[in-house]
Order: structure tokens, then sequence, then C-alpha cells
């Protein structure tokens, strides 16, 4: 299976680390709704079909991906950054302007 990293291209699925259900979605930390954080630590899909995963090239750039694969195929349809454009959240835009600042 390959992975098309936006960064590195298309790479052995080897070089990847599945880092989870996309599906999920965290509550709130400050939430006692124990029913929540139940069906999110337990609860998993098992779709036959298209699936939202999360995987990281750790053996590559070490991003974080958000992968649509079938799981009847394991054909994958979409891989996308899980955060921003560039998949490196904030912390560089972050960064540049605080230098800017100072300057
Ligand atoms: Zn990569």
């Amino acid at each position: 299976m390959l992975i098309t990293c936006p960064y590195c291209g298309p790479r052995d699925v080897i070089e990847f680390t599945y880092q989870g259900d996309g599906n999920r979605e965290r509550p709130d930390p400050a939430s006692q709704n124990f029913e929540a954080w139940n069906a999110y630590v337990y609860d998993r899909l098992n779709p036959a079909g298209d699936h939202n995963e999360i995987w990281q090239h750790s053996g590559g750039c070490r991003t974080h991906l958000r992968v649509v694969r079938n799981t009847l195929t394991h054909e994958i349809s979409s891989v996308a950054f899980m955060r921003g454009d560039h998949g490196r959240g904030d912390h560089g835009s972050a960064a540049r302007r605080k230098a800017e600042d100072k300057s």
C-alpha cells in the first residue's frame, strides 16, 4: 500500500504509523460527561468502505495526515494535512510573527 505524503510524495506504508480513527471528537477536557468520554475512548466505527484515518509519516517528515482509506480495497482516495495547509500547525507563523515584532 502506498500513501502519498503531501511533502514527500508516494511512500510505502511501512514508513507510516497509524494514529487512529479520524472520526472521533474529543470532549472538552473539563467535561465530566462520562458518557461522552466513554464513547471517545472506547467506541470505534468499523465501516466496510471509506474510513477517515489519522496517519503519521513517522519514517519521513513526521507530519500527521488525514487519510481516507477504503477498508475493503485499501484504496486511498484522499490525503491531507491534519492542520492548515502546511500540516505544522501555526507554530511556524507564530515564531515568524514574534521575530518580526522584535525587529
Ligand atoms: Zn512525508
